[in-house]
């Protein structure tokens, strides 16, 4: 099966910040990370360990106004253990640029503390794959933080350009999920299941199909990723 990690709008990465102690059983940016510091690439010799590449700085003004810049899709720069020095520096480099940029958390409370420091050409993005909080701890998914946690800050966050990623797609409550959603209002939701076959306690395919019909209904924007029958789904 072909591996459809990327967002198809996204027409470049950026690292300036890399590295995630959320240690997510299906993060597949921890496994690449630690082949490259194998091969020896001097950028990730420190592993998975949050690192800042100032180097990666100057890039951002070569970016084109075309360009939609996925930051640190190797890490997660909005962790609470990342410096705010860090943060801001890349933030500062942005303001530079007239590429739009696309940040992705699983700690989007981390957004408030900067929010006037943040350009108005980003689109604020967080990772919910599921509602279910009991769900995902009990399965020991991630130690980031819970997904009400994240709702709960991407519903208050008042900005416009928000991002929502449901990936990889855990079971499911349709109605809650609905609500949750509908109160974080984003502009782009990408909605793929597990590429890494995890055997994640994800959704069967017509759940998802319904949740996708739901949503586009209501007026979102749903890109699909990988779209399949759940792992313990009759596949004849
Ligand atoms: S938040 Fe992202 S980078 Fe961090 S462990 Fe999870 S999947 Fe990996």
């Amino acid at each position: 099966m072909k591996q459809n990690r990327m967002f198809h709008i996204v027409t470049k990465t950026w690292n300036p910040i890399t590295g995630c102690y959320h240690q997510c059983i299906y993060c597949w940016a921890r496994k690449l990370t630690e082949k490259l510091r194998r091969r020896g690439v001097p950028k990730y010799k420190h592993g998975f360990k949050p690192t800042f590449h100032r180097n990666e700085l100057r890039k951002a003004k070569y970016f084109s106004e075309n360009d939609f810049i996925f930051v640190s899709d190797m890490g997660d720069m909005w962790g609470d253990w990342v410096d705010a020095r860090w943060i801001i520096r890349v933030l500062e480099a942005i303001r530079e640029s007239k590429a739009t940029f696309l940040f992705l958390t699983k700690n989007p409370k981390r957004y408030h503390q900067f929010l006037n420091l943040i350009p108005d050409n980003c689109f604020l993005g967080a990772t919910i794959e599921t509602n279910r909080d009991m769900m995902y701890f009990r399965n020991r998914i991630s130690k980031a933080p819970l997904p009400s946690v994240r709702y709960k800050a991407m519903k208050e966050l008042e900005w416009e350009k928000k991002f929502l990623s449901i990936e990889p797609i855990l079971d499911f409550d349709l109605d809650v999920f609905i609500k949750w959603i509908t109160e974080i209002n984003p502009k782009i939701i990408y909605i793929g299941y597990d590429n890494y076959n995890h055997k994640l306690p994800e959704p069967p395919l017509n759940k998802t199909q319904k949740l996708i019909k739901e949503l586009t209904e209501l007026g979102f924007t749903v890109y699909e990723k990988t779209l399949r029958k759940a792992w313990y789904e009759n596949k004849h």
